[in-house]
């Protein structure tokens, strides 16, 4: 990965430095070929003026030579050298493209590679107008070596160089910080899952930047802290189950261990009979239970626009008789002819087990205990409320309430009160899967209030 970063930085930079150092080279000779076509105009027109003092008009040449850092030569008609600044081609014939082309009118300009050296050649005609007509006289021919521009561009790219290779190591450092922050939250995760695959369930990773890394460590922590929650609620239940169905199997054997021994009366036998029946159906009513929890994962919907409120009377008989049996009130107001698409079943179930949670977790304490049902049509929505004045759920468990298996006092034994923490996980489920909302309220020592919202 940091190979084939590093290879594009580099290509990058080299292919940006070859265009700047051609563009700087060609601006370079361009300005160079300018001034020099200046000068070599002035020398041809003053040439022009004074061809009759060559005394002064060499002397002016050589000035313009120096001033130019350049070789200039005026050449008459037929190509033979008139004047040089350096004057060794003085009286000698130059025949080259340039002169070709001054000698027909035009001005022109090459570079040429002599000896290892480049030159810059470029020549201008000097016309005279006679009396009307122009008359091509000569031309003047400039040299100009390539050295200063060639230098400049080589500290150029010296320079070029230098700091391409800092900024190089630089983006390269960069790149290293960069790829080392972009893996390594992907290596905290890929660390995470793997714990979470080997099960350690609740495994965290430590959250470092806000970014879109620190959002997904966020859902990751939140995924391994709700598989832990579940893991252990599973524990519990089992835990659990296993203890309810170890206390009537201990309690069967040691009553058939007693009827074994000894020569009993026969009301003894029927009594001690009278015992492993009751803790039979007790193991009864546990698995019906775990069959229960079991089936719940499985059951198809029967939806039908139904009365809601007949469903609650419904339910209401079927419960008066335990509630009378513990002397709980039960108070019921409803607003008539809701109807609501449901499952009539499913929704009694729920309603049921609110209900038998309000008079099963009564506070014998209190004088009077009660359980208020109310159904209200509100706006777009109706409302079912269960409330009572029962013991009462700490604020620290109620989070807790809707999780297969939970149950608040466990591990504190609830004496008489029996059940296996799922009476709520299956109101849940069913309000979850008619697309309706609970909200619990409760207060220990004071009573819960348990709604449910049905969108009409
Ligand atoms: P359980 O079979 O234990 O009643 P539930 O799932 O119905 O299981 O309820 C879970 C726990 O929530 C119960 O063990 C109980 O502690 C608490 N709970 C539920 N309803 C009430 C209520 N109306 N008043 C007080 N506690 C309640």
């Amino acid at each position: 990965m940091l190979i084939i970063y590093s290879l594009i930085i580099l290509l990058a930079f080299s292919v940006f430095s070859v265009i700047m150092l051609n563009n700087y080279k060609n601006t370079q000779v361009r300005n160079t070929e300018i001034r020099l076509f200046q000068t070599a105009n002035v020398v041809a027109e003053t040439y022009k003026g004074n061809r009759e003092q060559m005394i002064f008009t060499r002397m002016m040449v050589r000035n313009y030579a120096m001033q130019a850092n350049a070789r200039i030569l005026i050449i008459d008609s037929q190509g033979e050298v008139l004047i040089d600044n350096f004057n060794d081609y003085i009286g000698t014939k130059i025949d080259n493209e340039e002169i070709r082309s001054s000698l027909k009118g035009n001005s022109s300009s090459n570079l040429y590679k002599l000896e290892n050296k480049e030159v810059l050649q470029l020549s201008v005609p000097i016309i005279l107008n006679e009396s009307g007509t122009d008359k091509i006289i000569g031309a003047v021919l400039l040299s100009y070596d390539m050295k200063k521009i060639n230098d400049s561009v080589s500290e150029l790219r010296k320079d070029v160089i230098k700091v391409g290779s800092l900024g190089l190591l630089l983006s390269l450092l960069l790149t290293i910080l960069a790829t080392h922050n972009l893996t390594k939250p992907l290596k905290d995760l890929t660390v995470g899952v793997d714990k979470i695959s080997k099960g350690e369930l609740g495994y965290v990773i430590e959250r470092k930047t806000r970014d879109e890394f620190g959002r997904l460590v966020d859902t990751f922590n939140r995924m391994s802290s709700t598989l832990s929650k579940i893991e252990k609620n599973r524990k519990n239940y089992i835990n659990t189950i296993s203890h309810e169905l170890k206390t009537p199997l201990t309690s069967i054997k040691v009553l058939i261990e007693s009827l074994s021994i000894g020569d009993w009366h026969i009301d003894k036998y029927k009594e001690y009979l009278q015992d492993i029946y009751g803790e039979a159906e007790r193991m009864e009513r546990l698995v019906n239970f775990l069959m229960e929890s079991i089936k719940l994962e499985e059951r198809v919907f029967n939806i039908k626009e139904e009365d809601i409120s007949q469903i609650l009377e419904d339910t209401i008989k079927l419960i008066l008789p335990y509630a009378n049996q513990n002397k709980v009130h039960v108070k019921y107001t409803a607003d008539k002819n809701i109807i609501v698409k449901c499952d009539r079943d499913r929704v009694k179930e729920m309603v049921f087990n609110l209900l038998d949670n309000a008079i099963k977790y009564r506070d014998p304490n209190k004088e009077r205990s009660f359980v208020n049902i109310s159904l209200k049509k509100e706006n777009n929505r109706a409302l079912l409320t269960v409330e009572d004045n029962g013991i009462g759920i700490d604020e620290a468990n109620i989070k807790n309430i809707f999780n297969r298996g939970f149950r608040v006092l466990e591990g504190q034994f609830h004496g008489n009160i029996e059940g296996y923490g799922i009476g709520l996980t299956v109101v849940k489920k069913i309000v979850d899967q008619h697309g309706w909302s609970i909200y619990v309220k409760s207060t220990l020592n004071k009573g819960s209030i348990f709604k449910v919202e049905i969108p009409l």
